[in-house]
C-alpha cells in the first residue's frame, strides 16, 4: 500500500494560518490593510496584553452584508479580484482572499459588520473559533466593521511557545501599524493597549495643511525631526514624488520611510537615491529623514519580486533613482515648495473605494502656498536636558573608572624586555600594521600578528563578565542624562530586558512613548554614541530569543558593549598602547573575539623558514 495520503482539511488549514500569521503584528496588519481597503477613513486598533490577549481592529469602512460576512472567512474568498486578468491590476492591498480564514483557523475571531447603505438597517455578526464557524446571527452593529481576535494561537502550542513579551509583541505591532498610518494621511488612526491610548494620529485632508501633516508625521515616528522637515512634490512623466525629508536621519537610511503607490517598501535602490541626495562623500555619515510617497505607473514597476514587497523592481530603475535623488536634493537645499497630495475620496463606492488611495498629484492643481522650509515645533532635547542638569546639580559627575590596572602575574620562562616600553612578556611588540594589526615575536621565534579589534573586543568583554561575576562593573554616571528615542519594536526588547541592563553596569528608565532615559552606562562605554548601540541591542535580543539563560543574554549584551569600546582598527596606537594590548591577550590567552573571530594568528619559525625555502 501507498505511502502517501491526503492532509485533512484542519491540517491544511493550520498550515496556511502558518505562512500569514507568524505573530499578533501579522494580525494586526492583514486587518488594518483590508480596512484601508474597505475605503475606511478612521480605524482604531485596541489590544489586551500587546495583543497576545486580544485584537480589536474597527474601522468605518464600507462594511459587509450578512451573507458576505459568511463568505468572507473561507479560504480564496474575496472580493478584490475575480479573474486572471484582474491579477495584473490589483491596487488594493490585499487580494489572496486568505488572511480571515487563516486568522479564523488559529484564534477566536469575532466579525460585526454593517453595509455604509441607507437601505441596511441591521448589521451581522459570525464567530469562529479554530477555523469553525460557530455563529452567524443579526447584530445591533454601527457602519463599518469591527474584528475581535481573542486567543490568538490558542490551539497551536508550537506558535504560542514562541509569543514573546507584552511589550515586544507591542513593539512589533506597533511598528508595522505606524507604517500603515503613515502610508496613508487621510487616515485618523489610534492605537490603544491596555485601555491607554498610545498613538493617535489626526488624518490630514487638507493639502494645505502642512502644521496637520507634520504633526501627524511627528505623532506616528517622534518628534525629532519635526522642526526641519521640508515639504517635496515634483512630477515627472511616469511618476511623481511627495512628502518631507530632513538633513539629519540616522545612518544606513533608518529614518527614510518610503511608499510606493501607498505600500511601505524598504527597497535598496530607493533608499540609495535618497541618501546619496545628500552628496555622495557624506553619504556613510549623514543620511536624510524621509517619508516620501513615490506614485508610478503600475505597468512600470513590479512589486512582486520580494514576498514581503520589501524590494520592487522597476523597469527603468536609473530614471528612478535619479529623478529621486534630484528631487530629495532640491528639497534639502532650500527650495520652497508646496507638498501635494490628493487625500482619497470618501467611502460612496465601497467596492472600489480602495483605488482611490493612490492618486497622482499630476492633476496640476495647486493646493496651497508653502510657508518656509522650516517647519512645526522645535524639537525639546534641550530643554530635556536643562531640566535634567537643573535637578541633578553636580551629582551626575562622576570620574569614569576606565580600564582598570590588572595586577602583575608571574611571568612565564622565556620572558624579554619589550625594548620600546620595557614592559615584560615573552611577546615582543615589533610594530603596528594597516592600523589595524600589532606584529610581535615569541620567545621562540614565532611571528604572532594580533588583530588588534579583535583582541580589545575580547579583553573588554573579559572585564565585563569579571566585573559581572563580582556584581561590581565599573560604571560611569552620564553628566546630562541622554534621552534616546527607540522604534517601538526595539523599545519592546529593550524595555523587556531592563533587569539585564541593570546587571550590565546601565541605568535606565524608560521616557514615556517608546524612548529611554539612560543615566550611567558601563565605563567601557563611555563617551560613545549609545543610540546606535542601543538598537544593536535589540536586534541581538530579538535574535536571541527568550529561551536562553540570563547568563547567556548578558553575555550578548558585553559582546556588543565590547564590540563599540575602546579601540577599533584603524586606529593608530602608541607604543605604550601596543605593548600593554599585547601583554593582556598574553596574560588572558586571548585567541578570539567574543563573536568567534580569531584575535591572534602564529606562524612557527619552521613555517617562517618554509616561505624562504631556508628548510
Ligand atoms: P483579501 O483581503 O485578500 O480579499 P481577506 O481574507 O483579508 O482577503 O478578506 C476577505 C474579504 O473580506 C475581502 O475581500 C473583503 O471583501 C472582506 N473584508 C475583510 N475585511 C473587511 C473590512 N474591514 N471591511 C469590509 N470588508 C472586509
Ligand atoms: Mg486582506
Amino acid at each position: 500500500m501507498g505511502i502517501i495520503r491526503e492532509l485533512s482539511r484542519s491540517v491544511i488549514e493550520k498550515i496556511a494560518a502558518g505562512e500569514v500569521v507568524e505573530r499578533p503584528a501579522s494580525v494586526v496588519k492583514e486587518l488594518i490593510e483590508n480596512s484601508i481597503d474597505a475605503g475606511a477613513r478612521m480605524i482604531v486598533v485596541d489590544l489586551a496584553d500587546g495583543g497576545k490577549k486580544r485584537i480589536a481592529v474597527i474601522d468605518d469602512g464600507c462594511g459587509m452584508t450578512s451573507d458576505d460576512l459568511a463568505m468572507c472567512v473561507r479560504r480564496h474568498a474575496t472580493s478584490k479580484i475575480s479573474s486572471e486578468g484582474d491579477l495584473w491590476q490589483v491596487r488594493s492591498m490585499g487580494f489572496r482572499g486568505e488572511a480571515l480564514a487563516a486568522i479564523g483557523a488559529v484564534s477566536r475571531m469575532k466579525i460585526e459588520s454593517k453595509p455604509n447603505d441607507q437601505g441596511i438597517i441591521e448589521g451581522a455578526v459570525v464567530e469562529i473559533e479554530g477555523g469553525e464557524l460557530v455563529k452567524h446571527s443579526v447584530a445591533g452593529s454601527a457602519n463599518g466593521t469591527k474584528i475581535v481576535v481573542s486567543d490568538l494561537f490558542y490551539n497551536v502550542p508550537a506558535r504560542l511557545k514562541f509569543m514573546r513579551s507584552a511589550a515586544v509583541e507591542y513593539g512589533h505591532i506597533a511598528e508595522c501599524a505606524i507604517s500603515l498610518a503613515l502610508a496613508n494621511p487621510h487616515l485618523r488612526f489610534e492605537l490603544i493597549d491596555g485601555g491607554k491610548k498610545k498613538i493617535v494620529a489626526a488624518g490630514v485632508f487638507d493639502a494645505s495643511d502642512t502644521k496637520g501633516m507634520v504633526a501627524r508625521i511627528a505623532s506616528l515616528i517622534g518628534d525629532r525631526y519635526a522642526a526641519s522637515l521640508a515639504a517635496l512634490c515634483e512630477d515627472g512623466a511616469e511618476l511623481s514624488l511627495w512628502g518631507f525629508v530632513a538633513g539629519e536621519g540616522r545612518r544606513g537610511g533608518k529614518d527614510i520611510h518610503i511608499f510606493l503607490n501607498g505600500r511601505s517598501v524598504k527597497d535598496r535602490m530607493l533608499i540609495h537615491a535618497v541618501s546619496s541626495a545628500l552628496g555622495d562623500g557624506t553619504m556613510r555619515e549623514r543620511c536624510p529623514a524621509a517619508v516620501l510617497w513615490l506614485n508610478i505607473d503600475p505597468s512600470a514597476v513590479d512589486i512582486n519580486v520580494h514576498p514581503a514587497k520589501r524590494e520592487v523592481r522597476f523597469v527603468n530603475s536609473g530614471a528612478v533613482h535619479d529623478f529621486v535623488k534630484a528631487a530629495v536634493r532640491k528639497a534639502l537645499s532650500g527650495a520652497l515648495q508646496s507638498p501635494c497630495f490628493k487625500p482619497a475620496e470618501a467611502c460612496d463606492d465601497p467596492g472600489m473605494a480602495f483605488l482611490q488611495k493612490i492618486v497622482s498629484p499630476q492633476t496640476g492643481e495647486k493646493f496651497f502656498e508653502h510657508t518656509g522650509s522650516s517647519i512645526g515645533a522645535p524639537g525639546d532635547n534641550d530643554s530635556f536636558k536643562k531640566s535634567f542638569s537643573g535637578a541633578s546639580g553636580g551629582d551626575f559627575i562622576s570620574k569614569p573608572e576606565v580600564v582598570s590596572k590588572h595586577a602583575s602575574l608571574p611571568s612565564s620562562v622565556g620572558d624579554v624586555q619589550c625594548e620600546a616600553c620595557g614592559v615584560e612578556n615573552s611577546l615582543r611588540t615589533i610594530g603596528q600594521l594597516g592600523l589595524a594589526y600589532v606584529l610581535c615575536e615569541d620567545a621562540d621565534g614565532s611571528f604572532v600578528i594580533v588583530d588588534q579589534h579583535a583582541a580589545h573586543e575580547r579583553l573588554g568583554f573579559e572585564e565585563l563578565k569579571k566585573g559581572y561575576g563580582k556584581g561590581d562593573i565599573p560604571g560611569q554616571r552620564l553628566l546630562l542624562p541622554e534621552r534616546i528615542e527607540l522604534s517601538p519594536r526595539d523599545f519592546g526588547y529593550i524595555s523587556e530586558n531592563l533587569q539585564l541592563f541593570e546587571a550590565a553596569g546601565f541605568e535606565l528608565e524608560p521616557f514615556g512613548g517608546t524612548s529611554i532615559v539612560v543615566k550611567m552606562v558601563p565605563a567601557l562605554l563611555s563617551g560613545m554614541e549609545l543610540s546606535e548601540i542601543f538598537e544593536k541591542f535589540a536586534s541581538e535580543l530579538e535574535i536571541f530569543g527568550t529561551a536562553n539563560s540570563v547568563d547567556e543574554m548578558i553575555d550578548r549584551i558585553f559582546a556588543v558593549i565590547a564590540c563599540h569600546a575602546r579601540v577599533r582598527s584603524g586606529d593608530r596606537l602608541g607604543t605604550e598602547e601596543l605593548c600593554s594590548l599585547v601583554k593582556d591577550v598574553e596574560r588572558l590567552g586571548v585567541t578570539h573575539c567574543p563573536h568567534g573571530r580569531p584575535a591572534l594568528v602564529r606562524f612557527a619559525p619552521t613555517e617562517i623558514a618554509r616561505w624562504f625555502k631556508r628548510d
